[in-house]
């Protein structure tokens, strides 16, 4: 028998899809750099990252080139490899580097904090905001509940 070829719809098999606003495992193979790995498959002799092929499929849309998917949950790498779409926005590299930096070395800019306390006292919801500034629905709960972030205050 010839090897089994994917159709890009194929990728739904490797879904752990769960509740619309969860983390959506991939369970199919992984790729890219030993310290950023990446649920990556292949169709139609192409082989890219599995939530750029879930981009594609449910918007119907290509990605352009240079253009990144990003995930509001941060759970695009390695163990989870996020599928829900959910969860994506598309941004630059540099958005990509500019929301790990802002993350990982400086934490917010005291301006998107205030702004989210602003946007809970007017009732959006936690979710809203997170995929608003693509950050996890848990780091707008903290700065909701004053866990983190505690220190800024309205000017
Ligand atoms: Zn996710």
């Amino acid at each position: 028998m010839p090897p089994r070829v994917n159709e890009p719809v194929d990728v739904f098999r490797f879904i752990d899809m769960r509740g619309k606003d969860d983390c959506w495992t991939w369970n199919g193979t992984w790729g890219g750099r030993s310290r950023d790995r990446r649920p990556y498959f292949m169709a139609n002799g192409r082989r890219t990252m599995a939530y750029r092929w879930v981009w594609e499929l449910v918007t119907g849309d290509q990605i352009p080139e240079g253009v990144m998917v990003l995930h509001s949950c941060d759970n695009g790498g390695y163990p989870i490899g996020c599928c829900n779409i959910a969860h994506m926005r598309l941004g630059s590299v540099a958005d990509n580097s500019a929301d790990m930096t802002e993350r990982q070395r400086v934490g917010l800019p005291h301006t998107v904090v205030r702004a989210i306390r602003r946007l809970i006292e007017q009732g959006m919801t936690q979710q809203d905001i997170a995929n608003r500034y693509a950050l996890s629905r848990e780091t707008v709960s903290a700065i909701a509940t004053g866990r983190i972030y505690k220190r800024i205050h309205e000017d």
